[in-house]
């Protein structure tokens, strides 16, 4: 007989007020006896709806079943068959639109907690899992990667259980793409990733950082180096900024310098020497999951007054529901309905303020959304001596201006098949952020692990 309590098995979670001081993990994650309680709230549909809302197809109802006969490493095998990062999915997948937004149980009530249920079963097999992953036998060909992102990781995962020899080509000093240097400690502790990485250069992969393809090594000079088909994963790294008066002044930062400063440089550290805007009242522009993460920083780092400013309204924000929530817990200040026009600064060209218009909502634009609209005479000033744009970021024009023949559309993304990642030119498949723009983890794992299909169908014929 189910569980029909109308309400999920609540997480245990440190108090505001705490976490809001330093950057532990927010949320504590279930105990065996509350997964066990929460499973048995899943009815094990037939026509199993979650899965047709998880981008990868993980066998949701089956996983939950070997919870509720207490087989977590059951659980795990089921979910690792689909998904290369379950400990990182099950923490910031938007499962609201995704497989819980699917869940028969969130009809009347509450979802199945499908999210908290894969985190538990993934950090499970981290503490308790004592097998080490086997080498597959080399089939002799050689894969380039370029990006250590969820998309770069799951396709060389896949290709390095297939047995071809992967090296994966990172910018960066440390491997791990936004889940290292965007997403913070607090939503997504490291040494989670770092683990993922440590197991896939346990099956042979190889990870050469500090690697800026387009620089020190062409996609052509790959090819010439007897790589016989590569992956493209850049994601898409480069800020947005809004082209308002203002923005060259001191103080003003993108979200992306902000939140690589805080986690890859380690700025979050007490004793970190990483040189680091720390405001008194800091401003965020945006309403999404980076412009959620840069606040949350900012309050941690010591600020006073942290404000959203978003030009929509609440019902419209892009942001997960969980990081809104947190955020608002948390003491950041919501100002909807707001848009900046000017970054005001003194005779130092230190930012002092932020200029803003109020909107309202007009006819819906071409994305389904209520277009914002300025409502008259409404300007005016907030004081502020930090501004941090998190309005989007499009893919870094570096690789397409360095590989002839490489198709992007107007965006600046690649242009692939749209079932295979195949890019315009022959064995360069590409996929992630740096094809479809901004969007999530899960779904750039999934391009990674599709092209990585791709590659196998083509080489292995
Ligand atoms: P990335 O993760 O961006 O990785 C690309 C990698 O390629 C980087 O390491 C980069 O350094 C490297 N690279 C770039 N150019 C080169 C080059 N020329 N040579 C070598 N290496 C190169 N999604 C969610 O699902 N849930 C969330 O809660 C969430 N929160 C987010 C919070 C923040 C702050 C940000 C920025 C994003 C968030 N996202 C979230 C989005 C998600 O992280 C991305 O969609 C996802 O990481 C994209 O994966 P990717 O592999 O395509 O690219
Ligand atoms: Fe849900 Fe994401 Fe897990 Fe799929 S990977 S089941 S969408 S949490
Ligand atoms: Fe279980 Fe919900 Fe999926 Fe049904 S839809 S199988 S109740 S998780």
């Amino acid at each position: 007989m189910a569980n029909m309590s109308l309400e999920k098995q609540k997480m245990p979670e440190l108090a505001p007020d705490i976490r809001n001081k330093n950057f532990e993990e927010v949320a504590l994650g279930y105990t065996p006896e509350q997964a066990v309680e929460e499973a048995g709230r899943c009815l094990n549909c037939k026509n199993k709806p979650c899965v047709g809302g998880c981008p990868v197809q993980i066998d949701i109802p089956a996983f939950i079943q070997k919870i509720q006969q207490k087989d977590f490493e059951g659980a795990y095998q089921i979910i690792s068959a689909s998904s290369a990062l379950p400990a990182v999915c099950g923490r910031v997948c938007p499962q609201e639109n995704q497989c819980e937004g699917r869940c028969v149980r969130g009809i009347k009530g509450e979802p199945v907690a499908i999210g908290r249920l894969e985190r538990f079963v993934a950090d499970w097999h981290m503490k308790n899992a004592t097998a080490v992953p086997e080498k597959p036998v080399s089939n002799g060909k050689r894969i380039a990667i370029i990006g250590s992102g969820p998309a770069g990781l799951t396709c060389a995962g896949d290709l390095a259980r297939k047995g071809y020899e992967v090296t994966v080509f990172e910018a960066l000093h440390v491997a791990g793409g936004v889940l290292v240097y965007g997403i913070p400690e607090f939503r997504l502790p490291k040494a989670i990733v770092a683990r993922e990485i440590e197991g896939l250069k346990a099956m042979g992969v190889k990870v050469e950082t500090n690697m800026v393809i387009g620089r020190v090594l062409s996609v052509d000079e790959l090819f010439e180096q007897g790589f016989d088909g590569v992956f493209i994963g850049t994601g898409a790294g480069l800020p947005r900024f809004m082209g308002i008066p203002g923005e060259n002044l001191k103080g003003v930062l993108s979200a992306n310098e902000f939140l690589t400063r805080v986690n890859l440089m380690k700025a979050y550290l007490p004793d970190s020497e990483t040189p680091i805007q720390r405001g008194r009242r800091v401003a965020v522009v945006g309403g999404g999951n980076v412009a959620m993460d840069a606040a949350r920083c900012a309050k941690r780092l010591g600020a006073e007054e942290v404000y959203i400013i978003y030009r929509r309204s609440m019902e419209e924000i892009p942001a997960r529901a969980e990081e809104i929530h947190h955020a608002i817990e948390e003491g950041i200040i919501f100002k909807t309905l707001t848009n900046p026009v000017e970054i005001l600064g003194d005779e130092h060209q230190n930012v002092t303020g932020l200029s803003c218009v109020e909107m309202t909502l007009g006819e819906p634009d071409a994305s389904g959304r209520r277009r914002p609209v300025v409502k008259e005479g409404s300007r005016h000033t907030l004081e502020m001596d930090t501004v941090i744009m998190a309005i989007g970021t499009s893919p870094n024009p570096l690789i397409r201006s360095t590989t002839p023949g490489l198709e992007t559309n107007q965006y600046g993304c690649i242009v692939t098949e749209e079932e295979t990642g195949l890019t315009s030119r022959e064995m360069v498949y590409a996929g992630g952020d740096a094809v479809t723009g901004a969007a999530t983890v899960i779904l750039a794992m999934g391009a990674g692990k599709q092209a990585a299909k791709a590659i196998d169908e083509k080489l292995s014929k």
